[in-house]
């Protein structure tokens, strides 16, 4: 990041200026979140936020501070906030949606879900991603953190769509024949070197599928490959009781205390799911300064659990929200997560206060940012990327939003509906509810007919 997001407004040229009824600068997990009321975000042409505050403060620092105001004024009305951020996507799986509905974990993917994407082309992944892309951005998820193979069409089509990736290419043993794994690592490291551009919108990682799938001395090399690179290390964790049961019997311990043999803490690691730990593995992952994509509709509709959140969020780890993929969700739609997870959190503990709504926002912008080790989105700060949705408010489910209430409107009577323009560094993407930078006629076709060619492939 260029400044840190508690700097003061930067003195570089504002190009753009959003004024909204209210702005949401920043939600976070430990703070009071930053709700301004006729606020206003000034873009510079690098797609970084210059300054967010006031509008009269703003004017006073333009005049006063020796900036120009912008060039460009938009008055929007609405609030505005920071994109959503997806810490845990399969998104090309779009084309998998529904796929091996009731079966569970370990059969959804052996027999419904690995034989399909053994078969997936790399223009399926393009378009599957491009389609769950039209899905995201309309909803006002802005950045998604894939764990998929296919990874050059997965940021082709994110660059074309003009949003944002944390692209952690998959490294699965089960679709690799013996030996293989070794040859795939180093293709993600060159893949790494030929592709991380996060001034492009494209971060890259890695991406062990999972320590039942790879084995532990697998686990660790990626594990170093990543921490030199300086890059997220993505991995299921503990997402069934079976799962967790399996690696005891294999290895006499639990999966985080495997992982942690091998060394793979010493990389930032993202773990998704994480329903099963039990205490000593919360306070490793919290002692590492790991993070976690909590991905509530998925554990549910897949039957795997509900994952402590609370218990993780007091250990001091941070957590995302995530959809997991559109085959065991089904849908990309972080709302329903951003409504869930305190839903959840509330109900297992019989706490109405366990999960506020803005540590819940949290989840879903800042503290997702966070886990995905990139401070410089998720907040409307000076020096963050100027990735920013606008929510009309004109609406009765989102009245009367009293004060602080809008927080608890937006979780808990929020919805996608209502995100009606989208920016992505700036550039304007969603208008009014019309996505710009997606043919979604086209994408919507290409999706079916290539939907229908996987599942008949089998058949
Ligand atoms: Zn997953």
């Amino acid at each position: 990041m260029t400044e840190s997001p508690s700097s003061p407004p930067s003195s570089r040229p504002a190009t753009l200026r959003l004024l909204a009824d209210q702005v949401l600068v920043e939600a976070a997990y430990d703070r009071r979140p930053e709700l301004l009321t006729n606020g206003a975000v000034d873009i510079g042409a690098d797609g970084r936020i210059v300054a967010a505050g006031p509008l009269d403060v703003l004017d006073a620092g333009s005049t006063g501070g020796g900036r120009n105001r912008p060039e460009t004024v938009l008055n929007l009305g609405g609030l505005l906030m920071p994109g959503l951020i997806n810490a845990h996507a399969h998104t090309p799986m779009t084309l998998l949606r529904s796929v091996g509905d009731g079966l569970p974990l370990d059969r959804w993917l052996s027999e419904g879900v690995w034989p399909r994407e053994g078969r997936m082309e790399p223009e399926d992944a393009f378009w599957g991603m491009t389609v769950g892309l039209a899905e995201m951005l309309s909803a006002g998820v802005t950045t998604s953190c894939e764990m998929y193979l296919f990874e050059d069409d997965i940021v082709d089509a994110v660059a074309r769509a003009g949003s944002r990736v944390v692209m952690t290419p998959g490294v699965i043993a089960a679709l690799l024949p013996g030996g293989e794994v070794e040859g795939r690592i180093e293709q993600i490291v060159e893949f790494h070197h030929s592709h991380h551009d996060p001034e492009s919108g494209i971060h890259v990682g890695f991406a062990p599928h999972s320590v039942y799938d790879l084995t532990p001395d697998q686990c660790g090399l990626i594990a170093r490959h990543a921490r030199d690179a300086g890059a997220l290390y993505h991995i299921h964790l503990e997402e069934t009781e079976a799962e967790r049961q399996l690696i005891i019997d294999t290895y006499g311990a639990s999966a985080t205390r495997v992982l942690a043999d091998a060394g793979v803490f010493e990389a930032k690691v993202l773990a998704a799911h994480a329903i099963w730990l039990d205490e000593t593995d919360r306070r490793l992952l919290a002692d590492a300064g790991a993070a976690v994509a909590h991905c509530p509709q998925s554990n549910l509709k897949l039957g795997s659990g509900i994952a402590p959140t609370v218990e993780l969020l007091r250990a001091g780890i941070k957590v995302g929200l995530g959809t997991d993929g559109p085959a065991s969700n089904d849908s990309l739609d972080l709302w329903q997560e951003l409504k869930l997870a305190p839903l959840l959190a509330r109900g297992s503990s019989r706490d109405p206060l366990a999960m506020s709504p803005a540590t819940a926002l949290a989840m879903a912008t800042t503290m997702a940012a966070d886990s995905l080790g990139l401070d410089d989105m998720g907040r409307l700060k000076p020096g963050a990327w100027a990735d920013i949705i606008r929510i009309e408010l004109d609406h009765p489910a989102l009245t009367p939003g009293i004060g602080d209430d809008l927080l608890s409107h937006l979780v808990f009577a929020g919805s996608a509906r209502f995100v009606s323009d989208v920016w992505v560094a700036g550039r304007r993407v969603v208008e009014r509810g019309r996505l710009l930078s997606i043919d979604v006629d086209e994408a919507l076709h290409q999706a079916r007919v290539r939907g229908r060619r996987l599942a008949h492939t089998l058949s």
